[in-house]
């Protein structure tokens, strides 16, 4: 008999490298997995314990935003560099539609704003998938890894990377999680294989999973410029969104801590589950009242 855990852990995922053995049949049968080097999952939602891959053997993520059509929104960046982190991928920063930006006479004022993310050491590129700029350097990033996609809808994901191999087919995947009780829920998981090398995966999942279990007090350590400063708070508990004498806020004024990090810091900050220490100590509160 198979335990729950190990039947998931056989589940072969997008992106898993497998040994085949033919069987005399058209068609072969997996044999073994071979061990994973990064995994994106999720929890499993009828077993917490487990979890459920997404997508094996990713190497970076790339978060798609765009200037203008939708509007450039720091705060899903942010959001979505934190998932990358936590799921040891390579994140690179691609803001395309650039070519808005030049016809509006913008491209300054949009280089100032991105800035803040090369002075961290993101990578980033500016391309526009209408007038081709960029694009080379699109190839060269993509080329020879897996890559997962991330961007919302509109952003020009598609379009991109029709830009890079015409006529890309998505080959979609479901990824299904089947419970004790009969039901299941499913993932769409799209992977296109670049004729250069490489693959590139979409897939909705990582809006969700990225920031799956983090708590308030674990934030800080995504934001290293704020960490950078916080040691000088009045406080030493200080979560820089209510508290006097705070560090994190006077250098904001200063303009030596971005404001647009600040203000996703918070505003994602205010999404999260509270700290464990704060948990325990409101349980310990209410047994004693
Ligand atoms: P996706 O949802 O992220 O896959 O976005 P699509 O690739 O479907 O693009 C959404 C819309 O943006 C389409 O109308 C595209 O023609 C347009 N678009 C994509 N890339 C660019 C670009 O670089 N510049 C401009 N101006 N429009 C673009
Ligand atoms: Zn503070």
């Amino acid at each position: 008999m198979t335990t729950p855990r190990e039947r998931s852990a056989a589940v072969v995922a997008v992106g898993d490298e497998v040994i085949v053995s033919e069987n005399g049949g058209e068609r072969g049968v997996v044999e073994a997995v071979l061990p994973r080097r990064s995994i994106l999952a999720r929890p499993d939602v009828f077993h917490h314990h487990l979890k459920q891959v997404i997508v094996a053997n990713a190497d970076q993520l790339l978060i798609v935003a765009s200037w203008r059509d939708p509007k450039l929104w720091p705060e899903l960046v942010d959001r979505y560099l934190i998932a990358a982190e936590r799921n040891g991928l390579s994140p690179v920063i691609c803001v395309n539609k650039i070519d808005l930006a030049d016809a509006e006479l913008r491209i300054a004022a949009c280089r100032a704003e991105l800035q803040v993310y090369v002075d961290l050491g993101y990578r980033m590129l500016l391309t526009s998938a209408l007038t081709g700029k960029g694009v080379d350097k699109l190839k060269d990033v993509l080329h020879g890894q897996t890559t997962v996609l991330a961007g919302m809808s509109g952003v020009g994901k598609s379009t991109l990377l029709n830009a890079i191999q015409p006529g890309l087919e998505l080959r979609t995947a479901e990824v299904s999680d089947w419970s004790h009780t009969g039901r299941h829920t499913t993932t769409q998981v799209s992977l296109i294989r670049l004729q250069m090398g490489g693959f590139v995966v979409d897939t909705p999942g990582i809006r969700e999973f990225g920031l799956n279990d983090l708590r308030q007090d674990d934030l800080v350590q995504f934001y290293p410029e704020i960490a950078a400063v916080q040691g000088r708070c009045r406080f030493g508990d200080c979560t820089h969104t209510h508290e006097p004498g705070c560090a994190v806020k006077a250098a904001v004024r200063q303009g030596n801590v971005p404001k647009a990090r600040f203000e996703s810091y918070t505003s994602i900050f205010a999404t999260l589950p509270k700290s464990r220490a704060e948990e325990r100590a409101q349980a310990v509160e209410r047994a004693w009242r």
